[in-house]
């Protein structure tokens, strides 16, 4: 597939994306305080990744997505877009990326080939270099050209917003919650397609607070936390944090300090709660549960009660926080 509009010089930049020190404030707004919803962002995307930004809701990808998208005004910082720089060179970083909305915002009065038509015809994409039937056929709206949107259902929608981003045949493609309220098999269908177009050369950015969903896509995640990038690494190291999970062993009596054989193992990481209780962080990769509770047994503690958590996109933010307080 062509990744480049007609007129893009093609320069080849190391990274998709290069964002330093960004920053918004929204402005207060009826009573509400003003919301600093990104305080100081560094990302740089390398060209050819499926890019996946996590976060909880109201952790500021939105706000993200739509400063890239030209949407949203930025506080302070700087943008590069496919190595153009948003403020020196808008035409350029614009014609650079195609952003797939959170909201399944379209004009209900356009089929989907018109939609697609305009959009093209928004970027410069001249008649002949358009891909609205081919695009709309590849994302399994073959049959819906000519319905009026009105009629599409919401996955169809999501569908045509992601064809209408890729109208003018953008290296970048930003899609902002892409599977939200998509049921599993259009979730499927819409991740073999952005493989595919990754395949194809087009450097992905996804935001999702699914983990599972950046999991099976990305090779590399960020995770954003009120308004700050508190990881940015492989999927595989990401996942291999993951991969912890915390036993709590009440005692029958609470101890005072914590037995040898436990403080002695290198391969788990374990701590006296204030309550006199032992916990243990174990990787489940390399320690089972019931090895460990034969340990604290066998270190003559009477157990009353075992408690464990789960590991979670949850526990992976509290644990990253933790970490940056420590
Ligand atoms: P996410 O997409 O990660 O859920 P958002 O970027 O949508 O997060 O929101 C980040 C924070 O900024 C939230 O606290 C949200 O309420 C606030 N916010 C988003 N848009 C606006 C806006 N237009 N005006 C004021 N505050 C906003
Ligand atoms: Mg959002």
């Amino acid at each position: 597939m062509s990744t480049a509009t007609p007129e893009t010089p093609e320069p080849s930049p190391r990274y998709a994306l290069e964002i330093r020190g960004l920053r918004k404030t929204y402005a207060p707004r009826g009573g509400e305080a003003g919301k600093e919803a990104l305080k100081g962002v560094d990302l740089s995307i390398p060209r050819g990744s499926i890019y996946g930004l996590l976060g909880p809701n109201g952790a500021g990808k939105s706000t993200l997505i739509n400063i890239l998208a030209g949407l949203v005004n930025k506080t302070a910082g700087t943008v590069r877009i496919w190595g153009f720089d948003q403020d020196a060179n808008p035409r350029m970083s614009r014609a650079s990326i195609g952003v797939v909305p959170q909201e399944l915002h379209l004009d209900p009065f356009f089929t989907p080939r018109e939609a697609m038509e305009i959009q093209a015809g928004l970027y410069g994409v001249p008649p002949a270099g358009r891909r609205t039937e081919a695009l709309l056929r590849a994302l399994g709206l073959g049959d819906k050209m000519h319905v009026g949107a009105r009629s599409l259902s919401g996955g169809m929608k999501r569908r045509l917003l992601i064809g209408k981003a890729l109208a003018h045949s953008p290296p970048v493609l930003i899609l902002d919650e892409p599977t939200a309220g998509v049921d599993i098999d259009l979730r499927r269908q819409l991740w073999d397609y952005v493989r595919e177009l990754n395949e194809g050369g087009v450097t992905v950015i996804l935001t999702t607070h699914y983990l599972e969903e950046a999991e099976e896509m990305c090779d590399r995640i960020a995770i954003i936390n009120h308004g700050e990038v508190i990881a940015d690494e492989p999927k595989s190291a990401l996942m291999g944090r993951l991969d912890s999970k915390t036993v709590t062993i009440i005692p029958a009596t609470p101890l005072d300090r914590l037995p040898q054989t436990l403080a002695d193992r290198s391969d788990v990481s374990t701590i006296l709660t204030p309550a006199g209780a032992v916990a243990i962080t174990y990787s489940r990769n390399h320690a089972s549960l019931g090895a460990l509770l034969d340990l604290v047994i066998s270190a003559g503690i009477e157990i009353r009660d075992v408690t464990t958590a789960e590991p979670s996109l949850e526990g992976v933010f509290l644990d990253l926080i933790h970490r940056d307080e420590a």
